[in-house]
């Protein structure tokens, strides 16, 4: 049996099992059938299947579902990856982005005492961190003073909202106390949010800083 012989009984078959071939034909491709196992199977198939159309997509169309199903993939990667980013910027947000504590009197308290130790005492909620600089000679109205500056930092961790994940502690009853070091020299405590970065790279200056920074503890 040559291949374009068995090409056309099954073009025909589709007409043969409906009964619409002429008598010629019908001989033909049932002889062709006793011999031939390969259009023997297509037949029985179509049989089978009462010759229900089953419409091929076309090459096209099966690329752009190709593509599309990559693109599918490719989004559902770009996705989890996403969701890792947010999920590991939330984590560092939430444990590490430390935020400046704005000055209050009721929960920043800077005193001396009786061993002449400087002293600042934090009563907040939430605490992250304390910076605070040596003393440094600073010039305030036309006097030099030897200024140290101090800040508190929270992180979200940190804040009042942990007591729902952390019921442990009561974060309110606890007190951070943190001693000046060399603080005999120092003649004055400013409260303000410094980078030492910003003042290696010239964007910021101590003075300026005491500008905006609030007395809160003087000799
Ligand atoms: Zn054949």
């Amino acid at each position: 049996m040559n291949d374009i012989k068995c090409t056309i009984i099954q073009d025909v078959l589709p007409l043969y099992i409906d009964e619409v071939v002429s008598q010629d034909t019908k001989e033909m491709v049932k002889e062709h059938l006793q011999h031939c196992d390969k259009c023997q199977q297509e037949y029985d198939l179509m049989k089978q299947d009462l010759y229900l159309p089953v419409e091929k997509p076309s090459p096209l169309f099966n690329n752009i579902s190709k593509k599309f199903r990559k693109k599918k993939v490719m989004v559902s990667i770009v996705s989890v990856l996403v969701t890792l980013f947010i999920t590991a910027g939330a984590f560092s947000y939430v444990f590490y982005y430390e935020t400046v504590i704005p000055y209050s009197k009721s929960i920043i308290r800077v005193e001396m005492q009786n061993d002449n130790q400087l002293i600042s005492h934090y009563f907040g909620k939430s605490y992250a961190s304390v910076n605070e600089t040596a003393p440094m000679p600073l010039e305030i109205d036309g006097e030099k003073k030897n200024v140290s500056f101090i800040f508190y930092t929270e992180t979200i961790a940190d804040s009042p909202s942990r007591n729902l994940i952390n019921n442990e502690k009561n974060l309110n009853e606890q007190e951070y106390s943190w001693k000046f070091a060399d603080s005999g020299k120092i003649d004055a405590v400013y409260y303000a949010d410094f980078d030492v970065e910003k003042i290696i790279a010239g964007k910021d200056s101590w003075d300026a800083i005491l500008k905006r920074a609030e007395l809160i503890w003087e000799k």
